[in-house]
């Protein structure tokens, strides 16, 4: 029987007698030609050929054993042609009993390979890219066998990382042949969090480097394995039953988590890789490899969410083999850190003194490792497609967040003009640290209240140095959605407590949970909805579950311990949800009381006008409120049907119209006439020119991200609020769709700083 496989099986050493060939030394392509010879006669076969990847995309062989030698280096094949250019494509093996017969297969005269039939072709992957082909071919008529398919993969993957690394071929012996990237390139994403900086790439997940690829006691790593998919189905079998009794949540995502962790064929094809020599993250590897080559290229949304989960299951794997998922890498100075995406707490982990930038593949505006960067003010950009496999360990990069693009191995004059533009920023920082402790007067006078948006312990060191009057939106959610599990009630007390005390006296508004659309918490996967942006989320579930909410109430009115204290509501749709939300506040001080715990000094209850309903019901609402705050990233979201999180929508509009200026002017009319305090907490209050009109609008208190109070007290001190006024008025009543080229002109006649 020919069990060609068990060749290997039986001798685990043919990947090292690769190795030895290798280090032996001798010109690259005999120790090439001696690698395609060992591996022939261990599998049997007639012949073994090498193809690699040039530039252009054409395969060149590049070592053979059994086909003619001096087509070494002379055949080429076209992107795409042949069985090889099937191959590459597909990423995946092909095993074929009659290879002259496949529509694809393409003859070359000098190569002589008219007699082989059997054929078997598997591509060099790193990464999920292909960069080169192993193919094995026999005379007779057959099919390999599925551990032949496999023992070829495996030594392709070993074959393709040495290559990579440069053992197997020098550099310069290498010519052109594209192996990691090396060329500059500049890729175009969106940008996530402000800034500019150039550094020193780092991966969030290194590859396996070659030197543990192989393992020297196959039996002690196949149980080291083991022990790691045991660890690691336990923990996501805790976190779904985690689940239980906190609200009434779909397990669909955890379920398909658990069914991945569980599946037979993912914990066979590890086994199977751990069998053959490898080690067990060299098989997580190869697994990912495979899965990424196949998966990567589906156009199916559903198959591509999968690749997802099987992504993020291989990263939670390799922390259990690392023995500790948490233990924070040590970082060069300047680095920029390079990952997929980011786990709630990932960034965190990293040391924030050498931490100068953050590129991801994928990611959202919304997503946490976005919030998490514009609160440590750490420059990102995001949906840089294809970041991973273009970028190399130790490589320079810099990310521009001004404009949402990423240079890969910059050239000197692109680093020049970063350089030069980092330094214009720099001197307009210190002149706003200089303005810090200026109050923010209108050249006429009127006092204009800049405050801070928060949401992280880490937010707390800017106040101070933002100059900001104090926290004008706490977004408590941040601190559940950077969470492993439900931060419990003496969790919450704590952080508020510390943000209370950071402030020392100066205002802090909490904004209860806005959970639900963009901000989805994996421990508290929710239904999935149709319209999530419209569907159960902030006080919504609040109301309807009031045990979330009323720990979180209970919670600040324990953390002010008789200070004064500020709570809004997100979301609020209609009165009656403001009513009602209220009333459990006041139900929350009582039961508070009654256990003899002080009442808050003072005690303030707002809504956040986010829903353009309410701006019909301002008569209504205000009377009942001690202060609203206008939440413009959702009122316009809303008032203009266009999903925030969604670039192809989120653009169409501009907040500069007058739709959106007469709403805000609305609002701003109703308070002042009830003498409801109000301020603006939406993006749009951090930014000069949006600022500028909001001012010109009447409103006096904006709450902003942290980096905008500078730009925006410059602005104020600036500005004439009369003469804003009476622009910003005539222009609303306009006609034109966007006004934002007028009122940048007015800004231009009044002398404004913006
Ligand atoms: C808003 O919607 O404008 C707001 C401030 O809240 P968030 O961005 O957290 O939804
Ligand atoms: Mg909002």
């Amino acid at each position: 029987m020919p069990i060609q496989g068990i060749a290997i099986r039986g001798q685990r050493s043919l990947l090292r007698q690769i190795r030895e060939a290798l280090a032996s030394g001798g010109p690259a392509q005999a120790r090439l030609d001696m690698v395609v010879r060992i591996i022939a006669r261990s599998m049997v076969a007639e012949v073994c050929s090498l193809y690699l990847r040039r530039p252009g995309g054409e395969m060149e062989l590049f070592a053979t054993e059994g086909l003619e030698s001096k087509a070494v280096h002379v055949t080429r094949l076209k992107q795409g042609e042949g069985l090889i250019g099937e191959i590459m494509r597909q990423g995946r093996p092909l095993n074929l009993a009659d290879a002259p017969s496949h529509p694809a297969f393409s003859y070359r005269p000098e190569t002589g390979e008219d007699p082989y039939h059997a054929f078997l072709g598997v591509p060099l992957l790193r990464g999920g890219r292909a960069i080169g082909v192993l193919v094995v071919q026999n005379r007779t008529e057959r099919v390999y066998t599925e551990d032949e398919v496999e023992d070829l993969q495996i030594i392709a993957m070993v074959l393709a990382e040495m290559v990579a690394a440069g053992e197997l071929i020098k550099e310069e012996e290498l010519k052109g042949v594209e192996l990691a990237p090396h060329r500059p390139e500049r890729l175009k994403g969106q940008k996530f969090a402000e800034g500019l900086a150039l550094g020193v790439a780092v991966l969030h997940e290194p590859p396996v480097a070659p030197s543990h690829l192989l393992a020297d006691d196959a039996q002690a790593e196949e149980q080291r394995l083991n022990t790691a998919i045991a660890a690691l189905q336990a923990q996501i079998d805790q976190m779904l039953e985690g689940q239980h009794g906190l609200v009434e949540a779909s397990y669909e995502v955890l379920d398909t988590y658990r069914m991945f962790a569980h599946d037979r064929g993912w914990n066979r094809s590890l086994v199977d890789a751990v069998r053959n020599g490898l080690t067990a993250e060299a098989a997580v590897e190869r697994v990912r490899s495979e899965h990424r080559a196949r998966l990567g290229q589906a156009r199916d949304p559903y198959l591509r969410e999968r690749l997802h989960d099987l992504e993020d299951l291989n990263d939670r794997l390799l922390r259990h083999l690392a023995g500790d998922g948490h233990a924070a890498r040590e970082l060069p100075d300047g680095a920029i850190l390079i990952a997929r995406n980011l786990g709630p707490a990932d960034l965190l982990e990293y040391d924030r003194t050498k931490l100068t930038g953050l590129l991801l593949e994928e990611g959202s505006a919304a997503s946490h490792a976005a919030i998490v960067a514009r609160a440590l003010d750490i420059p990102c950009v995001g949906r840089l497609p294809g970041l991973r496999d273009r970028v190399n360990e130790g490589d320079t990069v810099i990310v521009d967040a001004e404009t949402g693009e990423a240079y890969l191995r910059p050239r000197p004059d692109v680093r020049k003009a970063i350089t030069a533009r980092m330094e214009v920023r720099a001197q307009r920082r210190a002149e706003f640290a200089k303005l810090r402790e200026t109050p923010a007067f209108t050249r006429d006078g009127a006092k204009i209240t800049l405050l801070m948006n928060a949401g992280l312990d880490v937010d707390l060191e800017l106040l101070r140095e933002a100059g900001a009057e104090g926290i004008g939106l706490f977004r408590t959610e941040f601190q559940f959605m950077v969470a492993e599990e439900l931060p419990r009630f003496s969790a919450q007390a704590a952080l508020y407590a510390r943000v209370m005390d950071a402030a020392a006296g100066l205002p802090v508004t909490f904004r209860t949970l806005d959970l639900g659309g963009d901000k989805v918490l994996p421990y508290l996967e929710a239904e999935r909805e149709d319209n999530p942006a419209l569907g159960w989320r902030a006080i919504r579930m609040g109301l309807d579950r009031p045990a979330l909410l009323r720990l979180q109430l209970r919670a600040l009115i324990a953390a002010a311990r008789g200070r004064p204290l500020r709570i809004m509501f997100p979301l609020v749709a209609t009165v009656d949800e403001f009513r009602q939300a209220r009333a459990l506040v006041d139900h929350e001080v009582a039961w508070a009381q009654r256990r003899g715990r002080p009442p808050p000094s003072r005690l303030d209850v707002g809504a956040m006008i986010e829903a353009p309903s309410l701006i019909w019901h301002l008569d209504a609402l205000l009377p009942m409120t001690d202060f609203v705050s206008v939440g413009t990233n959702d009122l316009m979201q809303y008032l203009f049907a266009a999903d925030r999180g969604n670039p192809r929508v989120a653009d169409r509009y501009d907040v500069l119209s007058p739709p959106a200026l007469r709403a805000l002017e609305a609002i701003q009319r109703a308070c002042a006439e009830t003498g409801t305090p109000v301020s603006v907490c939406g993006e749009m209050a951090g930014r000069p020119l949006e600022a500028f009109v909001l001012v010109a609008l009447g409103f006096e208190q904006l709450s902003m991200p942290p980096a905008g109070v500078g730009p925006v007290k410059q602005m104020v001190l600036s500005c004439d609020r009369e003469a804003a006024r009476r622009g910003v008025s005539a222009l609303i009543k306009g006609g034109a769709g966007s006004v934002r080229n007028e009122i940048e002109t007015l800004a231009r006649k009044l002398y404004l700083a913006v």
